[in-house]
């Protein structure tokens, strides 16, 4: 494992130009790298993969300095005939290296232009460990310097950097832009891209903001003009530190593994997540788009400004922007309830992952760049955005805002630890949290309450929530609140056990599930609650609790399904789109993991009566003034009717879809719910229907939703046609993910997946490189083995053809497992 550079070489400043070669997809790079060397040295390190080095030149102020230097292990080293004395110098590199299609380094991305022609663009992913494979550099986050970029491009395009342009020379079909230097900055986030690109702009309060993309497409990047705007505002007003660059660019890239990336002044998206087409975009597409705009602007501090010190704190980057973008937009669009999709999306997903004994801890170490890669998951991102949801709602939000603007202010331009964190934050929030926050980010897993009830008295416990072997002995420091006789009342919980006085009627735990923990009740106080869930009596946030909780625990083993079969009738007057979206979930996935008779379509039964009377009273037709919650719940509605095998809602529903097939308009808020009765007719003809409308369409949302629903056949030869055809071509890279996880959950086709990778193995170990499709590729194949003799015979498989990334092959067996388990525990279920 190589070591982390010393801090005693120091780069200062990079002068990078690149020439790119669009005809063979090269670029030949120069670069002037400033050194400040503190003590005597006889090596200089630095990181430098796929490159090739032409020409090197070591200098000191004074005089050229003697050196040997090779390549090895993603290092160049570079030997100095003499030690190296403290002092500035001054290092000339000539190198070259491909533009590659790994989505990761300097890479390119193809498209078809508007008329009709095959072209690329040039763009970057540098993080996590990446920029080396674009020029030799320091490429540790801790190493800020700054950077001046000149890109020498075809005449036509247009070059894109962190900075605006500075000048432009012409000559012999060439253009030559040079940008303005950089403030200090790590290499993660440094940015370079040219390509055809046009764009829209908007200027504010002395900076310019603008989309770009490709195809004349930036026009649909107005609704991501105007909210990165007003958003980039709204957090100058929050942390009360000015955004420091000039101009803010948003760049749609057509081939992206990620969703975006936080570039200081130049970030990057897939189209799907940035362009906004108002008659062809759904409500919850146009969520996302603001929610991850949001937080990408939100790096612009907590990342960029102020950097972790390694990857063990990423969190510190991505918890504090997974959170603060929901805080965003939810200011700016109240009627899109975005903390629902906080709580459902990335809330839910971390529960899902720290029960596994495989989770990690918030904080973790890491040492490679595969398990770097491997924590951008929902610890990083969910758990950490809801440790600290909790904490802002313990301590409240105008302390919490104190302290985070404190810890912003003091480290600016600057990388911090953990511990500046909680240390800034106790002293300026007047609060203390220290204790609190160090157990939840550095202790893996979250607890499980235990909640009885005796006369006026509950009795509450706590230990970790785990589905594999229990463990009594790890508590936390539990901010707890409970909601009982209309009176929310809150206190540290930091024992094994204690005892809470209770009035008559209900007592919820958790009030609106801000907090990290879990938490189930014996049957009397599951009998109050009952009342109150149907009586709606409790915020649809507890009352989706106690659903979500509940079935947790079922699956961990600490409740039983049959009880949750009786909790899910409580919702029969529901409404709330939030609440049966759980109900819809939980329906999927029981009758996912227990493989139930057409594909569970008497569980959907039981429960349709919330579904059936949403539809009933809302119709097929929106309007414009309709709330975005009844776009949503329509759809849901219909998805959901459906499975129950409503076969007047399925006529409809797939008339409705054939007519758009054949180019007739559809409602892009029942679009995936009408799409999702085609393929249950699974006849060839509808297969090349979809075929051939996924091809003609140019909207993404649209496009990735066509994918998806030709993953959803039954007839197995149409399948392996569809997984070879997503390796041509026609399918970008980027969207692999998508078609992996659709047909290895498709519930008809148990072997398939497996099988198909078996085969394909040689062409498939080859998007090892893109890390994102990689381990979707792993997760998928694991997690879906349907008994223990499938899995082992993937586990031969994968130990025979060294495939790497350990966590996520731990997390995914373990997963896998449960499954399995729970499986065969509750195989005699009756629905
Ligand atoms: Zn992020």
């Amino acid at each position: 494992m190589p070591e982390r550079f010393p801090q005693t070489i120091i780069p200062e400043h990079y002068d990078l130009h690149f020439y790119i070669d669009f005809e063979r997809f090269l670029f030949i790079g120069k670069q002037k790298l400033l050194i400040k060397v503190t003590d005597t040295q006889s090596l200089l390190r630095l990181h430098c993969e796929e490159l090739t080095i032409s020409e090197l030149l070591f200098s000191s102020v004074a005089s050229t300095i003697a050196v040997t230097y090779d390549l090895s292990d993603g290092e160049l080293h570079i030997k100095p005939a003499k030690s190296l004395l403290p002092g500035k110098y001054q290092l000339d590199i000539s190198f070259n290296g491909r533009l590659n299609d790994d989505l990761a380094g300097f890479y390119r991305s193809r498209y078809t232009s508007i008329n009709g022609e095959e072209a690329y663009l040039a763009t970057t992913q540098f993080e996590a460990p990446y920029a080396r494979k674009a020029f030799p550099c320091f490429d540790e986050p801790a190493f800020k310097a700054t950077f001046a970029v000149t890109l020498d491009i075809p005449q036509q395009m247009t070059a894109i950097s962190n900075m605006p342009e500075k000048e432009q020379t012409i000559a012999n079909d060439r253009k030559t832009v040079s940008f303005y230097t950089t403030p200090p900055m790590s290499t993660y986030l440094l940015y370079m891209g040219a390509g055809d690109f046009d764009f829209i702009e908007e200027k504010r309060d002395n900076r310019t903001i603008r989309v770009y993309g490709v195809n004349g497409k930036s026009s649909q990047g107005t609704f991501a003009l105007q909210f990165a705007a007003k958003a980039l505002r709204f957090f100058e007003d929050y942390t009360n530190v000015e955004y420091p660059l000039p101009k803010l660019d948003l760049i749609a890239i057509p081939d992206f593994a990620a969703g975006a990336m936080e570039n200081w002044g130049a970030c990057t998206f897939r189209e799907v997540l940035l362009y906004v087409d108002e008659t062809t975009t759904s409500v919850s597409a146009k969520k996302r788009v603001a929610e991850v705009i949001a937080h990408e602007l939100w790096h612009q501090w907590s990342g960029n400004l102020v950097t972790m010190k390694w990857w063990d704190d990423l969190w510190l980057n991505e918890a504090f922007a997974t959170y603060q973008a929901f805080r965003a937009v939810d200011h700016f669009y109240p009627q899109w309830q975005i903390w629902d999709d906080f709580i459902d999306g990335d809330t839910k997903s971390a529960f899902g992952m720290d029960m596994l004994s495989s989770t990690h801890p918030i904080a973790v170490p890491v040492h490679t760049a595969n398990e770097i890669e491997e924590i951008f998951d929902h610890i990083s991102y969910g758990k950490g955005g809801s440790v600290l949801r909790m904490i802002e709602d313990y301590i409240g939000e105008e302390s919490f805002r104190k302290g985070v603007n404190a810890y912003l202010k003091s480290f600016i331009y600057q990388n911090a630890v953990a511990e500046d964190l909680w240390t800034t934050l106790e002293k300026h929030s007047g609060h203390s949290v220290k204790d609190i926050l160090i157990s939840w980010i550095t202790k893996p897993g979250f607890p499980l309450l235990r909640a009885s009830k005796k006369d006026s008295s509950i009795h509450l416990t706590q230990q970790r929530f785990t589905a594999a072997k229990r463990s009594n002995n790890v508590i936390w420091p539990v901010p707890l609140t409970w909601i009982s006789a209309g009176q929310v009342q809150e206190r540290l919980f930091n024992v094994p056990d204690c005892v809470i006085h209770a009035s008559d009627g209900f007592i919820k735990f958790n009030e609106q599930q801000t907090g990290f923990y879990r938490v189930l009740y014996d049957k009397p106080m599951l009998n109050d609650l009952r009342k109150a869930v149907k009586s709606k009596a409790l915020h649809k946030y507890d009352r989706w609790g106690i659903l979500n909780d509940f079935w947790a625990c079922v699956f961990a083993g600490y409740a039983n399904l049959s009880d949750l079969l009786e909790i899910m009738s409580w919702y029969d007057s529901e409404d709330e789109v939030f609440v049966l979206r759980e109900l819809a979930s939980q329906c999927t996935e029981i009758s996912q993991l227990l493989q139930l008779k057409d594909n569970g379509q008497k569980l959907f039964n039981k429960y349709r009566s919330p579904f059936s009377s949403a539809l009933d009273n809302l119709g097929w037709e929106s309007n414009n003034q309709e709330d975005p919650h009844i776009k949503q719940l329509r759809s849901i509605a219909i998805s959901f009717l459906i499975r129950a095998g409503d076969n007047e809602v399925k006529q409809k529903a797939l008339s409705m879809a054939l007519s758009y097939l054949e180019d007739g308009p559809l409602d892009p808020d029942i679009r995936n719910a009408c799409l999702s009765a085609v393929c249950t007719e699974g006849t060839r003809s509808l297969f090349d229907l979809l075929k051939r409308t996924y091809e003609r369409k140019n909207n993404i949302e649209e496009k990735v939703a066509l994918l998806s629903t030709l993953a959803e056949f039954t007839d197995h030869s149409l399948l392996r046609e569809y997984l070879d055809y997503a390796m041509t071509d026609a399918i970008r890279r980027q969207d692999l993910r998508t078609v992996f996880s659709r047909v290895g959950h498709n519930p008809t086709c148990p072997q398939l997946f497996f099988q198909w990778v078996k085969n394909h193995w040689p062409v498939l170990s080859e998007l090892r490189k893109s890390h994102f499709v990689y381990m979707g590729l792993l997760q998928t194949m694991i997690t879906t083995a349907q008994d223990t003799s499938v899995l082992n015979n993937i586990r031969k498989f994968l130990e025979n053809n060294d495939v790497g990334f350990e966590k996520t092959k731990a997390n995914a067996f373990e997963t896998a497992q449960l499954y399995i388990a729970f499986r065969e525990k509750e195989r005699s279920l009756n629905v």
